[in-house]
């Protein structure tokens, strides 16, 4: 099941042209006729439409409230028109450079300028370019915003809190977010400034305890009622999970039915309700095909690592799906062992431990499909060392 072998005979299907204009890219079937297609030397990355397109439904008819795509998980142009297509409306943009991007690309998205800490000359043009709608943590960041839109009065400023610990995989809470006294006195300060006003946390990428989404909301209630002031929208942030492997997940829908009773049951119900998925929507939609270059012993050396698209591999030990490809004879023994993974680059730090299951006899030439990698893999990848790849393909597989 986790190799998949295709006969040398078999010819590439790749698509024609014409299949070409929907994503703009290079378009096959299948990762092994992409591979046979290949004449360069670089990793591949991939993106699949159809499994975009299942997460995207999945959000935007099952979250109770508007979905805004957080971008920086991966700015790819095609994902983000996928996106589109599927209905998702809103972005959660971090720079300048996403702002562009999207607005360029998708004139009628609405941008939500949802870093806490912003440049003068970021606020600025992000204002001249449409977006209305900023988050801040501190009084001094309103004050840039006020002085940076010439004090614009239709601003919508959305309150970043720092939540009480919670379970998620990677803590996003450490570095942005006022505490509750602090909230409370800002909710009341930038009431008075602000055309509409709301609240955003994150509970930290990879959650998966459900209930931080109702401790959150809970401590949204709590902030708001201290403050006493109208709140006009509350944003529950990111966070939703994907099944990595020995990483399960309880079913998507459990999450919008914890937050929809939550939201209710804190009374936020009559006001607008944001999600910001960002891993959630493109993960399980891109993947890395690298080539093993050498191997020693149960050490396989990559064409790609974690200054590549494989960061979480080697900074947090995740396992990734992996898949080997080899497109010649002979077909690759049944049984697997566990490898550890090197990239290409010169640094130790580049090192994988896996353990990554793959047959026995994978060897230099073959080719790997490592997979969950369309949220923060491509989009982390670095040119560090000359090692880095510019092609990215379709794949219509799902
Ligand atoms: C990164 C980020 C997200 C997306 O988080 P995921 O865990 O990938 O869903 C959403 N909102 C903000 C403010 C972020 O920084």
């Amino acid at each position: 099941m986790l190799n998949t072998y295709l006969a040398a005979s078999t010819a590439p299907s790749v698509e024609q042209p014409t299949q070409l204009q929907p994503y703009g890219l290079p378009t096959y079937v299948t990762a092994s006729d992409a591979i046979a297609d290949f004449r360069g030397d670089d990793q591949i990355y991939v993106l699949y439409p159809r499994k975009i397109e299942r997460a995207a439904r999945t959000f935007v008819s099952g979250f109770p409230g508007e979905v805004m795509y957080a971008v920086k998980a991966n700015p790819h142009p095609s994902l983000l028109k996928i996106l589109w297509d599927e209905g998702v409306r809103d972005f959660d943009v971090a720079s300048i450079r996403e702002i562009e991007l999207v607005r360029d690309l998708l004139p009628a998205a609405k941008l939500f300028l949802m870093h806490p800490i912003k440049s003068r000359a970021t606020i600025a043009r992000a204002y001249e370019l449409g977006v209305r709608d900023f988050s801040f943590d501190h009084a001094d960041e309103v004050q840039k915003i006020l002085d940076s839109t010439e004090d614009a009065t239709d601003l919508s400023l959305h309150l970043r809190l720092a939540l009480p610990k919670g379970d998620a995989v990677m803590p996003l809470s450490g570095k942005f977010g006022a505490d509750y006294d602090t909230a409370v006195s800002l909710l009341i300060s930038a009431r008075a400034v602000a055309a509409k006003l709301g609240i955003c946390f994150h509970v930290g990428s990879q959650c998966l305890a459900i209930n931080n989404y109702d401790r959150a909301i809970a401590f949204a209630r709590r902030v708001v009622d201290a403050a006493g002031v109208k709140v006009d929208s509350i944003d529950v942030g990111g966070g939703f999970p994907v099944a990595y492997p020995e990483m399960p997940i309880p079913p998507m829908s459990d999450y919008f039915d914890a937050i929809g009773q939550s939201v209710k049951a804190h009374g936020f119900d009559a006001i607008a309700v944001y999600g910001e998925p960002g891993r959630a929507l493109c993960a399980e939609g891109g993947s890395t095909l690298t080539r093993v270059e050498l191997r020693k012993g149960s050490d396989l050396y990559l064409n790609d690592g974690t200054y590549g698209s494989l960061f979480d591999a080697g900074q947090f030990g995740w396992k990734f799906p992996v898949k080997l490809l080899r497109n010649r004879p002979p077909a690759p023994c049944a049984n697997t062992i566990g490898f550890r993974f090197f990239g290409p680059t010169c640094d130790s730090s580049d090192t994988m431990i896996g353990p990554f299951h793959l047959p026995a006899d994978t060897c230099e030439g073959d080719w790997i499909e490592v997979g969950h990698l369309g949220a923060y893999g491509q989009a982390l990848a670095t040119q560090f060392n000359g090692f880095h790849s510019q092609h990215t393909v379709i794949l219509l597989d799902d």
